[in-house]
């Protein structure tokens, strides 16, 4: 066969491979797109464990009009103009690919209202065979994204997905996640027309701490410590559980970076280091952390779906870790210590 270059639908669906693995992974980008737009409330309504139905619905700065043809393009993106912008990131997205990949492999509705514009408008795209339909809509100030028959046009994928249930699942769990990352955000999520969680704002300390035993227990919300320590330009904050009250499930174990939730190694090795002989091998660590430093410091551009960071000064956020929360849990095993004699 000679070279040529792969027509753009094609290319979209092989990008989709990377970055649409299952419907959580839909859900993910289209949440952190709503978060990217300030949204304060977001509702998530998913019908058969989101390979029938995924919507997202929020009150974000929306999409202009003449532009919502461009936001399902492949490389289309509002938040870096430049190779500057990428090395310091403040948004969650930026690789301008989960509209069109997603729009590549179902049939996809976007309609938006900017607070600027009179009205609302709607693009509809199927598979990305058809042209773009744009088309006048109702629809509140904000956007909402409907994704109907995931996978349909690609049936090897469509053959990966589990059950509803276990779909579903990976979907509440994501829910949780973010929901811990931004407790100033509303959230609610839906399968089959039933409300699973509703996780209003939580502005005060009362409130947030009654949305960390919703989605951690009650035991992690009531025994885990707060923390908050900062070295230089690095700063970590967020609860974990003193060694005595670990057990043996795996519990919460959730870490972000510069508001980006992960499954960091090196992050859980600087944890599980911290805890020391303090906690046995069959005991989990429970913790939801937050590691903030300056966007230069890391690489956010390693995998496509953005599930690993790159640390320049990786010794050093690894050290800082273990020692901020070395010295919490010591501190903590000596308050709670049994009492002796003196
Ligand atoms: P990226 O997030 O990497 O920029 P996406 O394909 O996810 O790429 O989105 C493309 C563009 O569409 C975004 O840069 C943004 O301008 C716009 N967009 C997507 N979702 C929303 C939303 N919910 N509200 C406002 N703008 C959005
Ligand atoms: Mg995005």
């Amino acid at each position: 066969m000679p070279i040529q270059l792969l027509p753009p639908q094609l290319a979209n669906q092989i990008a989709a491979g990377e970055v649409v693995e299952r419907p959580a992974s839909v859900v993910k980008e289209l949440v952190e797109n709503s978060l990217d737009a300030g949204a304060t409330q977001l509702e998530i309504e998913i019908d058969k464990g989101g390979s029938k139905r995924i919507l997202i619905r929020d009150n974000g700065s929306g999409i202009a009009e003449q532009e919502l043809v461009l936001a399902l393009s492949r490389h289309a993106t509002s938040k870096i103009s430049s190779l500057s912008d990428l090395e310091q990131i403040f948004t969650l997205g930026f690789r301008g690919e989960a509209l069109a990949s997603i729009s590549s492999v179902s049939r996809l509705t976007l309609t938006s209202k900017p607070a600027a514009q009179a009205t609302a408008w709607q693009a509809r795209a199927e598979g990305r065979e058809m042209a773009v339909q744009v088309s006048p809509a109702a629809h509140p100030e904000g956007t909402s994204i409907e994704v109907l028959d995931l996978f349909f046009n690609t049936p090897a994928r469509r053959r990966f997905l589990r059950s509803d249930k276990t779909e579903f699942s990976h979907i509440d769990e994501l829910i949780k996640r973010l929901a811990l990352s931004r407790f100033d955000v509303s959230w609610s999520l839906s399968h089959n027309g039933q409300q699973v969680r509703r996780l209003p704002a939580a502005s005060t300390a009362i409130a947030r701490q009654k949305r960390l035993a919703a989605l951690c227990g009650r035991q992690f919300a009531e025994q885990a410590l707060w923390i908050e320590n900062q070295y230089d330009q690095i700063r970590l904050s967020g609860w974990i559980l003193p060694a005595a009250a670990c057990q043996g499930q795996p519990a919460c174990q959730y870490s972000y970076v510069n508001g980006r939730m992960m499954r960091d190694k090196l992050l859980n090795h600087a944890i599980r280091q911290a805890y020391g002989e303090q906690l046995s091998a069959e005991q989990q660590p429970a913790f939801v952390l937050y590691l903030e430093l300056d966007p230069g410091e890391v690489d956010v551009n390693v995998h496509p779906a953005k599930h690993e960071v790159r640390f320049h000064q990786a010794r050093l956020v690894h050290d800082f870790v273990v020692s901020a929360l070395s010295d919490a849990l010591q501190q903590l095993a000596a308050v709670t210590l049994p009492a002796t004699a003196e």
